[in-house]
């Protein structure tokens, strides 16, 4: 029979999954693998669902998304970020992961070579290479608070360079970009004529400070900005995010959307909509939560001497494990099996990360605490004495 396609055959594992698929066969593991808030969407989200359901919202939307669900968007980045989006310029998808696709899509053609960052979320590899482009690696750095480094960038850029792909507040490493870091970036796309993708998700989970949009600092349009409510809202089964970008690219996301999704979910949509226009108290108290529990593990581990970074965002915390002295491709396996914790393995956001761990704050208390500790202790039990 003729092959399956290549790019597809080929791509990388996903590792948080894998851990998450080892770690559902051991009945008292403790889970800091998981990218997903630890609670319930709250309950007048839900409620808005029920009301869809019974109000008729269960046929096909717009492929841009329901009207009222892209007003409600718009009103609240108009106001949280003083920028003056219209409604075209709202592409609503089945979760950021969807509307990153889309943007790589319009926006990339195969051969060409798109700028992601060392250590990332494995599924910016996975999809620059699925739609046969190239991805460039560029690292980020703990010396340089893991914010990406011009020079580097402009060694990595070539005439084929098409996008350059940035995360803040990023994953795994809780990196929050600053305005002169935005401002270098978009001049650095400026002077290379590249697109900016910019993944947002984590937007209102940031604990010092505030986040700030690139597409606030774009005069030229070349930003395209992923959000979606999976993070903030803990909606990550409901599958709603978005793509803000410049109407002439919102156009072709427009029929392109057609052939991928359609359009997301009507129902989720509606509650998207609601967790907009709604109270926001839940997304201040999570944070506040999340701080918390940074503070805690952070302790844990600097009693112990373990280096952990202290993350200015997100729910994630990056464990280094050199120390310990065992293959990269084992440590989070060890981790399992020896102690009954599941972690993200650090080599699967890039080679950068090898010999680190990633562990979620989106955890039960007693559950963190107790994983940071048998972290500890692995490492003691491991250390190159
Ligand atoms: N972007 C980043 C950096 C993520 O970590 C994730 C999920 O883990 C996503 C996007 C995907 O979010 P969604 O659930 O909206 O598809």
């Amino acid at each position: 029979m003729k092959a399956l396609s290549q790019s597809c055959v080929t791509l990388p594992p996903h590792g948080v999954r894998e851990i998450m698929v080892r770690s559902a066969g051991i009945p008292d593991a403790i889970h800091l693998e998981v990218g997903e808030p630890n609670v319930d969407t709250p309950p007048h989200i839900r409620q808005a669902a029920v009301e869809a359901i019974h109000g008729g919202y269960t046929r096909y939307t717009h492929n841009l998304g329901l009207l009222s669900l892209r007003e409600a968007i718009v009103r609240f980045l108009n106001r949280r970020y003083g920028v003056d989006l219209e409604v075209g310029q709202i592409v609503v998808t089945s979760g950021a992961v969807t509307a990153l696709a889309l943007s790589l899509i319009v926006l990339v053609e195969p051969g060409e070579e798109v700028l992601i960052p060392d250590p990332s979320w494995p599924d910016y590899e996975q999809k620059v290479l699925i739609q046969g482009a190239i991805p460039r690696r560029y690292e980020l750095k703990p010396e340089y608070e893991f914010l990406p480094v011009i020079s580097e960038l402009e060694r990595l850029v070539t005439r084929k360079t098409k996008a350059i792909l940035i995360n803040s507040p990023g994953n795994p490493t809780g990196a929050v970009f600053d305005e002169g870091k935005i401002k270098e970036i978009l001049a650095f796309a400026s002077g290379h004529d590249l697109y900016v993708i910019s993944d947002e998700v984590y937007d209102l989970i940031v604990f010092e400070g505030k986040h700030l949009c690139p597409m606030s600092y774009d005069d030229e349009g070349r930003v395209v900005s992923i959000f979606g409510v999976s993070k903030n809202y803990a909606m990550t089964g409901w599958r709603i995010g978005y793509a803000v970008t410049p109407l002439r690219i919102a156009k072709v996301m427009e029929k392109a959307i057609e052939p991928l999704i359609s359009c997301a979910s009507a129902i989720s949509q509606k509650a998207a909509e609601a967790a907009y226009s709604g109270p926001q108290d839940f997304v201040e108290e999570m944070c506040k939560i999340y701080k918390d529990r940074r503070d805690r593990v952070f302790d844990i581990f600097t009693n112990a001497k373990v280096k952990a970074f202290k993350p200015k965002g997100t729910f994630y915390m990056l464990v280094d494990l050199s120390e310990a002295g065992l293959p990269p491709g084992e440590i989070a396996l060890r981790l399992l099996e020896e102690e009954g914790v599941a972690v993200a393995p650090g080599n699967t956001f890039g080679p950068s990360c090898q010999r680190m761990i990633r562990i979620s704050l989106a955890t039960e208390d007693a559950d963190l605490i107790e994983g940071a500790h048998r972290v500890c202790r692995f490492i003691e039990r491991h250390r190159l004495h």
